[in-house]
């Protein structure tokens, strides 16, 4: 079964030309995909309609086999990953990680230790535990807004554009990360991105937009292969 699955998503924005046109993907779990294409292709309509954001207009999305369009985003555990990480700059990496599960209130102070503590190791984060974000580096900061979804077991990272802000050679550092952690994780992720490079060697497979319309769905050799 799929972990996320997009049944011809269809946005109609007013009267114009739809932002997503019946779109139909399968994210496989554990699965990084990609959704790439020129800015206004859709790609970040289509990822709010998966986070709940957004509205669907027709089709279904269906995520761990439930049928989620009418579902809360909070009802749908999923976890985005903010581009500008949205950490609080007054709190600590431990207490920036525990924030969803002390809002969620249904975890006692240990049970929570226990999963700050897990998700910090595997982050590599448990040196830092008592600093604040303002003094993290770029990729230290981006393991805590990843940290912050672990915690909260969700059931996909969806990432839009977390590394357009940033200059080229901490861009090319934290590609290497995402990746990494995501492998190592396991997680099921879709990661919105205009960027060819970021598409190419992040993804397990990269799906093309263009005008609302999945061009092509491919892994990376495939695409590279074409004539
Ligand atoms: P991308 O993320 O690929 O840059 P978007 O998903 O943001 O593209 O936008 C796709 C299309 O939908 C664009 O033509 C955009 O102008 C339009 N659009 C996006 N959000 C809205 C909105 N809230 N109201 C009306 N049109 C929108
Ligand atoms: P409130 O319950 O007061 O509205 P929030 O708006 O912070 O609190 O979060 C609402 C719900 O949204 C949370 O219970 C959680 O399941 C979900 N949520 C919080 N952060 C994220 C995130 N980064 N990505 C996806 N869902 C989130």
């Amino acid at each position: 079964m799929a972990a996320i699955e997009m049944k011809n998503i269809v946005k109609q924005y007013g009267d114009g030309f739809p932002a997503v046109n019946d779109v139909s993907i399968d994210v496989a779990d554990g699965e990084f995909m990609i959704l790439v294409g020129p800015s206004g292709c859709g790609k970040s309509t289509l990822l709010r309609m998966i986070v709940g954001l957004e509205d669907i207009t027709s089709g279904d999305m269906i995520i761990g086999g439930d049928r989620v369009n009418e579902k809360a985003p909070r009802d749908r555990n999923l976890a985005m990953v903010f581009q500008n990480y949205a950490l609080y700059p007054h709190l600590t990496v431990y207490e920036n990680i525990a924030f969803p599960l002390r809002l969620s209130k249904q975890h006692s102070d240990e049970e929570i230790d226990t999963k700050v503590r897990e998700a910090s190791r595997l982050l590599e984060l448990d040196e830092h535990l008592d600093r604040k974000p303002g003094n993290l580096s770029g990729g230290q900061r981006q393991r805590v807004a990843m940290g912050r979804a672990i915690v909260r077991d969700a059931q996909a990272f969806l990432f839009d554009e977390p590394l357009s802000n940033l200059d080229a050679k901490l861009r090319g550092q934290m590609r290497t990360e995402i990746s990494r952690l995501q492998r190592r994780l396991g997680i099921t992720t879709v990661y919105v991105t205009h960027d060819q490079t970021e598409a190419m060697t992040l993804g397990d497979r990269v799906a093309v937009l263009k005008r609302g319309i999945l061009q092509q769905l491919a892994t990376p050799r495939e695409l590279y292969d074409q004539p």
